[in-house]
C-alpha cells in the first residue's frame, strides 16, 4: 500500500524539532536551523534545531545531574520505562517506517522491518535490567571474601549514524538506560527525525527528565568535542566510519573514556561448490540489498567458487534486473535512493574502476537522473585483484563477484581485509561450516543465512571494524563498571 502525502504532512507536524535538553524541547542557543531533506526527491521534510557548542554542555549538564538519582532509580522501574517504551514505539510502528522511509529513503517494508528490529532492543533491555547481578567469592587462600558488583559507568555520549535511523539509537540507549546510565545523544544530521520521535516516546514513557537528551546539530566535530573534553562525560559510543571512530577514539583517550565503536565493514560472502544454490542467492540477496546496500553488514565481495560462479552469476543478475527503483513510499519498490549525491559518485566510481580493470558489467552501472539520489542496482563479475570495490565499503547496491578455487584460497581472500566485522559463507558441508567459523576472522557471522541482525545476539566486529558489543547478554556490560569488595573471612 503507498502513503498519501496528507498522512506525511500529518506525521511530520507530529515530529519535535527543538533540542531535547533536561525537562524541556528548547531552540538552539544561537536560534540556529537546519533542513532536513528526503533523498528521494531532494524535497524539505522539516527545518530543526542546529545546536551549538553550549548546548552540547547544557545537554551534558543535564545528563549529569540526572545520573544520581537515574543510577538509584530500581532496576523495576527502569525496566517498566523501557517496555513502556517498547510498546509506544509498536503503536506508532507505521509512524516511525514511513519517517524512516521520508529521510533516510529506504522501501517501506523494510523500514518496518526496522522498526521491529529497533524496539527489540527496547523489550530486550527492560528484560537484562532487572538481571544485572555479581558475585561472591572465596579466595583461594581463604583469607577474605571478595563481593564482585556492577554500577553504571556514568553519563554517556553517543554519536549515531544515518542509515538505521531508529535501531542505531535503541541498540544504544536501551542498554544505558537499563544499566542506570543517562545520556546525551547525537543522531547523523541527514536523519535526525527518527531519535527525535524516539524521545517524544520515552517522555510519554515517563522517563525521568534529563535521563536522555537530544541534540541535532549540522557541526558534529564542534559540539562533540568540548562534550568529549569534559571529565564529567565517562562512555562514548559510536556508530559510523573507522576514521571518524579512530578520531574520537584519539579524543576519548585525553580523559581515558570508555569506548564503544562500531565501525566500518568489508564483509565478504562466500558461495562454496556445496552450497544450496537456491538458499544462496535468496541470502546474498538479502545480505547486499537490504537497506539499499547502506548497511556495514552489506556483502561487500562476492567470493564464488569458479565452478558456481556463472551460475550464481545468472541467477543474481536475472533477479536484480526485477527489482524496481522508487521512492521507497511507492508500492514494490526494493530500491530506494542513496543517501546523497556523493553516496551516488561512490558507487560508480567503484564500478567504473572494476570495470576498468576487466571486470564484466552484468547489469546496471548507472546513476539515475533526478530528482533524488538514485543508483541501479548493479551487478559486476570477474573483478580482478586490486580493483578498488574489494577495498572500500561500497554502501550501495552493487554486487561484486570473484571466483575462488579451494577453501585456502577463499579464507584468505575474505581475510584480505583490515576489517572484520561480518562474513557469510554458504555451504552444506558441516564440517567446512565449523572450520570457517574459526578461520574467518570477524565478529560475526551469518553461516547460510544472509540477515544476521537480532537484538538478543552481541553486534560487533575485530580489527578495524570496532571495540565493544551491541546487543545480546554482551550489550549492557559496555554500561556497567565492576568492582569488587575484599572482605575479610568471616570465620577467622
Ligand atoms: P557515515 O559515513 O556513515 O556518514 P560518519 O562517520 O561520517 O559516517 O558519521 C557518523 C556519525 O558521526 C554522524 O552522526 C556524523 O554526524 C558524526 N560525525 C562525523 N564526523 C564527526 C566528528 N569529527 N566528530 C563527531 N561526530 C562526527
Amino acid at each position: 500500500m503507498s502513503v498519501d502525502t496528507a498522512a506525511e504532512h500529518r506525521l511530520l507536524a507530529s515530529v519535535p524539532t527543538q533540542l531535547l535538553i533536561g525537562s524541556d524541547w528548547v531552540d538552539g542557543s544561537a536560534g540556529g536551523t537546519f533542513t532536513v531533506k528526503d533523498p528521494s526527491t531532494g524535497d524539505d521534510l522539516l527545518t530543526i534545531a542546529d545546536a551549538t557548542p553550549e548546548d552540547g554542555i547544557r545537554a551534558l549538564d543535564a545528563a549529569v545531574d540526572a545520573a544520581d538519582a537515574w543510577a538509584a532509580t530500581p532496576s523495576r522501574t527502569r525496566s517498566n520505562i523501557l517496555r513502556k517504551a517498547f510498546d509506544l514505539v509498536q503503536e506508532r510502528a507505521e509512524d516511525f517506517a514511513l519517517l524512516m522511509t521520508l529521510e533516510m529513503g529506504k522501501p517501506l517494508a523494510e523500514a518496518r522491518g526496522e522498526v521491529a528490529y529497533g524496539s527489540e532492543f527496547l523489550r530486550w533491555f527492560s528484560e537484562e535490567a532487572v538481571r544485572i547481578s555479581g558475585r561472591y567469592q572465596a579466595n583461594p587462600e581463604g583469607t577474605g571474601r571478595s563481593i564482585v558488583t556492577q554500577h553504571p559507568v556514568g553519563p554517556c555520549f553517543f554519536i549515531t549514524p544515518w542509515n538505521f535511523p531508529l535501531a542505531m539509537a535503541t541498540r544504544k540507549i536501551a542498554p544505558a538506560l537499563a544499566a542506570g546510565c543517562t545520556v546525551v545523544v547525537k543522531p547523523a544530521e541527514l536523519t535526525p527525525l527518527t531519535t527525535l520521535l524516539l524521545g517524544q516516546v520515552f517522555r510519554e514513557a515517563g522517563l525521568p527528565d534529563g535521563v536522555l537528551n537530544i541534540i541535532t546539530t549540522t557541526s558534529s566535530k564542534a559540539v562533540s568535542s568540548p562534550i568529549l573534553d569534559d571529565p564529567r562525560l565517562r562512555k562514548l559510543s559510536f556508530t559510523g566510519s573507522t576514521p571518524v571512530g579512530v578520531s574520537l577514539m584519539q579524543q576519548a583517550a585525553k580523559n581515558v573514556l570508555r569506548t564503544s565503536m562500531e565501525l566500518g565493514g568489508n564483509a565478504p560472502f562466500l558461495v562454496f561448490e556445496d552450497a544450496d544454490m537456491d538458499k544462496a542467492v535468496e541470502g546474498a540477496l538479502l545480505a547486499k540489498f537490504r537497506n539499499i546496500g547502506e548497511a556495514c553488514t552489506a556483502a561487500n565481495r562476492f567470493l564464488v567458487h569458479e565452478s558456481v560462479a556463472e551460475d550464481f552469476t545468472a541467477r543474481i543478475t536475472a533477479a536484480v534486473k526485477e527489482f524496481r527503483i522508487g521512492r521507497g513510499t511507492e508500492d514494490g519498490v526494493r530500491i530506494g535512493p542513496l543517501i546523497n549525491e556523493s553516496a551516488v559518485t561512490k558507487a560508480k566510481e567503484l564500478v567504473d574502476d572494476a570495470v576498468r580493470r576487466g571486470a564484466t558489467l552484468e547489469t546496471g552501472g548507472s546513476a539515475v537522473d533526478g530528482p533524488g539520489t538514485f543508483y541501479e542496482p548493479t551487478v559486476v563479475s570477474g573483478v580482478v585483484a586490486g580493483s578498488d570495490i574489494l577495498r572500500n565499503e561500497i554502501f550501495g547496491p552493487v554486487v561484486s563477484i570473484t571466483t575462488f578455487r579451494d577453501e585456502d584460497e577463499a579464507v584468505a581472500l575474505a581475510n584480505d581485509t583490515e576489517y572484520g566485522l561480518v562474513s557469510y559463507a554458504f555451504t552444506q558441508n558441516l564440517a567446512r561450516g565449523q572450520r570457517l567459523i574459526e578461520r574467518l576472522k570477524t565478529g560475526m557471522m551469518g553461516l547460510n543465512v544472509g540477515v544476521i541482525s537480532n537484538a538478543s545476539a552481541p553486534f560487533g566486529g575485530v580489527k578495524q571494524s570496532g571495540i565493544g558489543r551491541e546487543g545480546g547478554l554482551e550489550g549492557i556490560h559496555e554500561y556497567l563498571d565492576t568492582k569488587y569488595t575484599m572482605t575479610p573471612n568471616p570465620f577467622a
